[in-house]
């Protein structure tokens, strides 16, 4: 070893000595010394090597408390972080859909730090069933005869096919052999639950003469998947539910269907694009119908099934539901949630999803000329900043094809070059509250549908 080496070893802190620098005691006294003992081992390793690989300190060394502390802070962030969603999504999957409705969170909040009646019968003290009172007013809300909740929706359809149709044939048209993003595929499904998918109709056009036929002693389950992340244009022919309901009870076989998303209210009402109602469904004589708790609701991730009787006893009753089913929290959130469509006078101002979908688009024109005001002075160097107008998406992978007009903060870089853009989105992704935006023609867009409280984002963009 070099004496050169040997001086910069030297050099190295000893570690009881770090713990009682007057810089470093208090986050010993916060995090214990377990933790910070073991972080500054990490780090004395990390500046042994530098000196065996290049005969040099690295630069954090001259000052080992603050390079403590900042590691401490990046170890200490939750992998899962608040962000801004300026996506122009509302219903975006990878940044965890719905946000939950006041309610439904203190309703969260008193469920975690509690023991709860969760399978317990306060009247009769004896096991109740965990999606009782869920069920109870999906059935108010529906007109359902009974319902069942699992983790997600794509666990629903999973669930009912196996429990429904174990070994027997699926019947489902050709133009709704739908892909949900994240490998969710009904022919995968159909085989995951040990049902032989049977397709009938073509793409564009499937009748019901093409189900009838279809029908055989094999038959367990005639379903409808909702396109909900793409339409099929032009010469077109779909069976309504209510013909295909008919057929079944004609043949003595159920009929489903997987709605995705699936809203309970009339979205058409509050001028947005019109998703077809479980409860239509469940009038129109469907049997068994599955939705998203996360989607259009607006709720926490759940699967819903509702509808006959008979048919959800058989999937409370399968092996598979066990797996599958929902904690107290989850069961919290959506009680609460689907409480708030007891009032639906109330519901757009109360439920965030219904809320950030029905802001007008001055609402968001104006808020954009606001922050351009404010954020011109720290951006105007490098980037032009303009208010455009803009589209946002009510969901991603699922309901991708619906737009709303709404309004963005757009950033141009005056050099022009993409890579000062990302420079820029990188940048805002590792703020204290990161904030995500869209690149998109030469600009980075900030779509203020999702943004609720401007001063926050003024905050952490000019910090
Ligand atoms: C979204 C969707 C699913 C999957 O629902 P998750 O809640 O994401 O599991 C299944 N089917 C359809 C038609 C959907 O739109």
């Amino acid at each position: 070893m070099s004496t050169e080496s040997q001086q910069l070893y030297s050099q190295l802190p000893a570690i009881d000595r770090l713990l009682r620098d007057p810089a470093v005691e208090p986050a010993v006294a916060k995090y214990g010394q377990t933790l910070i003992s073991e972080l500054l081992r990490q780090m004395q390793a990390q500046a042994r090597e530098a000196i065996k690989a290049r005969q040099q300190l690295p630069e954090w060394c001259h000052n080992w408390p603050q390079a403590l502390l900042t590691r401490l802070n990046q170890q200490q962030r939750l992998a899962l972080q608040p962000v801004f969603n300026l996506s122009g999504t509302v219903l975006h999957t990878n940044l965890g859909r719905a946000l939950l409705a006041q309610p439904a969170i203190e309703a969260v909040v008193n469920a975690m730090g509690a023991a709860v009646t969760l399978e317990y019968d306060l009247e009769g003290a004896g096991r109740g069933h965990r999606d009782r009172a869920v069920a109870d007013l999906l059935c108010q809300l529906t007109g359902a005869e009974d319902a069942c909740i699992v983790n997600n929706n794509a666990a629903a359809v999973l669930l009912m096919l196996a429990a429904i149709a174990p070994g027997q044939q699926v019947v489902v048209s050709r133009g709704e052999l739908v892909e949900i993003g994240g490998a969710f595929r009904i022919p995968d499904v159909m085989r995951q639950a040990g049902c032989q998918l049977v397709e009938v109709g073509t793409t564009n056009r499937t009748h019901l003469k093409d189900y009838r036929s279809a029908i055989n002693e094999q038959t367990g389950l005639l379903m409808k998947v909702h396109t909900s992340n793409y339409s099929i244009q032009g010469f077109t022919a779909a069976v309504d539910e209510t013909e295909l309901a008919m057929l079944g009870r004609e043949q003595g076989i159920p009929v489903a269907t997987d709605l995705g998303s699936g809203s309970l209210i009339d979205m058409a009402q509050y001028g947005l694009p019109a998703e077809p109602m479980p409860q239509r469904l469940i009038a129109a004589g469907v049997d068994l119908v599955t939705f998203s708790g996360d989607k259009l609701l607006g709720g926490p991730q759940a699967g819903i099934i509702v509808g006959k009787k008979a048919l959800i006893a058989r999937l409370q009753q399968h092996p598979l539901k066990r797996a599958l089913r929902v904690g107290k929290i989850t069961l919290a959130a959506l009680e609460a949630t689907l409480r708030l469509y007891q009032q639906p006078e109330l519901l757009a101002a109360q439920l965030p999803t219904l809320r950030l979908l029905t802001r007008p688009q001055q609402e968001m024109q104006a808020s954009a000329e606001r922050l351009l005001g404010q954020l011109v002075p720290y951006f105007a160097e490098q980037f032009e900043l303009r208010a455009e107008a803009c589209w946002s998406q009510i969901g991603s992978g699922s309901l991708p094809i619906d737009r709303l007009p709404s309004y963005a903060l757009t950033f141009a870089p005056r050099d022009g070059r993409g890579s000062t853009l990302e420079h820029l989105a990188q940048r805002w992704r590792s703020l204290p509250q990161p904030v995500i935006g869209r690149v998109h023609d030469g600009k980075l867009w900030l779509d203020l549908r999702c943004l609720e409280q401007e001063s926050a984002l003024v905050e952490v963009l000019s910090a």
